[in-house]
């Protein structure tokens, strides 16, 4: 999608660090870190939100890289928070999971 942020990172227009990347899918820091460890990880293949993801390979690649990447960051407990829509807070409409450690999560998520 040509004016989606991510889809510039995931295929390179935009020079980011990835901590990760496969055939399907990147990983990267969020810009606006919310814990000690906060990166995103998205697939290369724009889909706008949760909603729109319509095969199990999609789901799988991006959380099948997850364990890969806590795995090599030597982290064994975090949060994955998926927000789909405004007022669950996405504000970035490529679908991305966070993933966040390094402190205390409280639950429920406010
Ligand atoms: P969400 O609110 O769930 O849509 O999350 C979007 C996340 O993307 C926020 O945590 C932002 O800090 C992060 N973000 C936005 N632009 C960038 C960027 N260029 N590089 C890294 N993270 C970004
Ligand atoms: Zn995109």
């Amino acid at each position: 999608m040509t004016d989606c942020i991510f889809c510039k990172i995931a295929n390179k227009e935009i020079q980011t660090n990835l901590i990760y990347e496969d055939e399907n899918v990147v990983a990267f820091n969020d810009l606006s870190p919310q814990a000690p460890v906060h990166f995103l990880v998205i697939p290369k293949k724009h889909y706008s939100s949760l909603n729109e993801i319509d095969s199990k390979d999609a789901f799988a690649d991006i959380f099948s890289a997850i364990p890969k990447i806590t795995k090599k960051l030597g982290i064994k407990e975090y949060r994955t928070v998926v927000n789909t829509g405004a007022e669950a807070g996405q504000t970035v409409f490529h679908i991305h999971v966070h993933v966040m450690a390094g402190r205390k999560f409280n639950w429920p998520a406010g």
